[in-house]
């Protein structure tokens, strides 16, 4: 049995809520990346390919964890479908979703979920499969996150971003030590990071609740800061809940 499976297997059997990100790749021979956080450790990170294997990695979270995915999980109002030649397009305005022109209007920018039609189609399914077992997925965009919170966010196609957005990280992801990790993993670290945030209600939502809505940062209720780590080396963020909302 690999490390990886091990560790699998010994989160299934705990009971204790988690929260695992998912960075879902449009098709199954593409990587997709998992990260499990639990009490905001980081006890796994991995890759997955088939619908299956993520669904069985989600299923980590547990009946009461929270599952956060990298991918558009609705269609744009009025759309029965993402296809170009079907009655239901109709331009301007049914590419996009609500919480992508709210994200674009932040300096955010997204793709159109039309766009990423491959994408949006595995979202739905994901999602509808999803909550088919009781869990109702979080969308989130690690990008957006990133931005919001002030971290690097650029250049993670190349080793030397991916290191910054790594050492970014780590404060703020205790169990976090894989400099190695792909794009698609840390992509993944920062969708279950969003999710402990939203446990924690220092997230809010951009768009429309009959259409769609992402999970970001709500910058109006967290502060940031950063201390000493317990062990003396390095630093340590911690959260804090603003006493009165900007
Ligand atoms: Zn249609």
């Amino acid at each position: 049995m690999t490390t990886t499976e091990r560790k699998i297997r010994a989160l299934a059997a705990s009971k204790a809520p988690a929260c695992v990100g998912i960075d879902l790749a449009g098709v199954e021979h593409r990587e997709t990346g998992v990260a499990v956080l639990r009490e905001g450790r980081l006890e796994l990170l991995t890759s997955a390919s088939t619908d299956a294997e993520i669904l069985r990695l989600a299923a980590l979270a547990g009946r009461r964890g929270t599952v956060a995915v990298n991918a558009p999980l609705t269609r744009p109002l009025g759309r029965c479908c993402l296809d170009d030649d079907c009655p239901c397009r109709r331009d301007p305005g049914t590419r996009s979703r609500q919480l992508e022109r709210e994200l674009a209007r932040m300096r955010v920018p997204t793709l159109a979920t039309a766009l990423i039609k491959v994408l949006a189609r595995r979202g739905e399914r994901i999602a509808a499969a999803l909550r088919e077992s009781g869990c109702t997925p979080l969308e989130v965009y690690p990008f957006a996150t990133l931005k919001l919170l002030g971290l690097p966010w650029r250049g993670k196609r190349t080793a030397e971003g991916r290191r910054d957005i790594h050492r970014a990280l780590r404060p703020l992801v205790p169990g976090l030590r894989r400099p190695d990790a792909s794009e698609h993993q840390l992509d993944a670290v920062v969708c279950a990071l969003t999710a402990q945030l939203h446990r924690l209600k220092l997230t809010r939502t951009v768009g429309l609740p009959g259409e769609g809505l992402m999970t970001i940062p709500d910058l109006d209720r967290l502060i940031l800061e950063y201390h000493p780590a317990p062990s003396g080396r390095g630093v340590q963020a911690v959260w804090k809940r603003r006493r009165r909302p900007r």
